[in-house]
């Protein structure tokens, strides 16, 4: 059994927000707690994010975690034109090269055009986690789609805020390969009008996920980054898959 603990590192609740505490405050306790447990994680960073704030990006490599993509300016890819939702893709690889490599690739707001999966393998990018178990096609597990392995996020970062009492049941039915997603400004906590968007936020959510972590460790599930997916696939030819036709 696999779990994918993975961040998005973007602004303060984004396309709300333009205050940036999460990457200031939230990102640096987040670190330490995975240290704690021994985790590693894959971070999304958007790339005007690592533009402005390198220290971070180097924060994240040095303690050993998986740098992935967020895209550059977090715009809805699947909003704009397709040349420049792709020029937006290209761009952030371009950025986050300059501090390690980067495998990864998950769209703002979970959201990637199907055409952009050729300009991510033609970019050296093998794992999308773009996909969402909760929302259409309702992907179950690990597909492979245009060579790119796909890791769906199991459920909503806002699992991770329910009490724990609760969310241990809800823990208990995940499935074999499992996703979760929390984002730094989740755990600095943000002051909105939208209970969606504050509710269950700040400090107190370090506390539940380390709950949440050690409590699927305890269950036997191993935790990996994104560009390990491809080896829970086993000995499929992706160069096959490549082609038109390919499964
Ligand atoms: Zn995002």
């Amino acid at each position: 059994m696999a779990l994918f603990l993975s961040s998005d590192v973007e602004q303060d609740a984004p396309p709300y927000m333009n205050t940036e505490r999460g990457i200031v405050e939230g990102l640096p306790r987040l670190l330490e707690l995975l240290d704690e447990l021994k985790v590693r994680a894959t971070f999304f960073v958007v790339g005007r994010v690592a533009e402005r704030h390198p220290r971070a990006v180097y924060n994240i490599i040095e303690r050993g975690h998986e740098l992935g993509s967020h895209g550059y300016a977090h715009v809805r890819l699947d909003r704009v034109p397709l040349r420049e939702a792709e020029d937006d893709v290209r761009r952030s690889l371009r950025v986050l090269r300059d501090f390690s490599e980067v495998k990864s690739f998950r769209a703002p707001n979970l959201k990637l055009p199907r055409q952009l999966l050729p300009v991510l393998r033609e970019e050296g990018v093998s794992v999308d986690a773009s996909l969402a178990s909760y929302k259409p096609p309702f992907p179950r597990g690990l597909t492979v789609e245009g060579g790119v392995v796909r890791v769906p996020a199991t459920v909503t970062s806002s699992v991770l805020r329910v009490p724990w009492a609760l969310q241990r049941p809800l823990l208990a039915l995940m499935p074999r390969v499992t996703t979760l997603f929390v984002h730094p400004w989740e755990v600095s906590g943000v002051v909105h009008w939208r209970p969606d968007i504050w509710v269950g936020t700040g400090p107190r959510l370090l506390g539940l996920l380390r709950n949440a972590v050690s409590y699927m460790v305890r269950r036997g599930y191993r935790p990996m980054t994104m560009s390990e997916a491809p080896s829970l696939l086993g000995n499929i030819n992706f160069r096959a898959l490549a082609q038109p036709g390919g499964r």
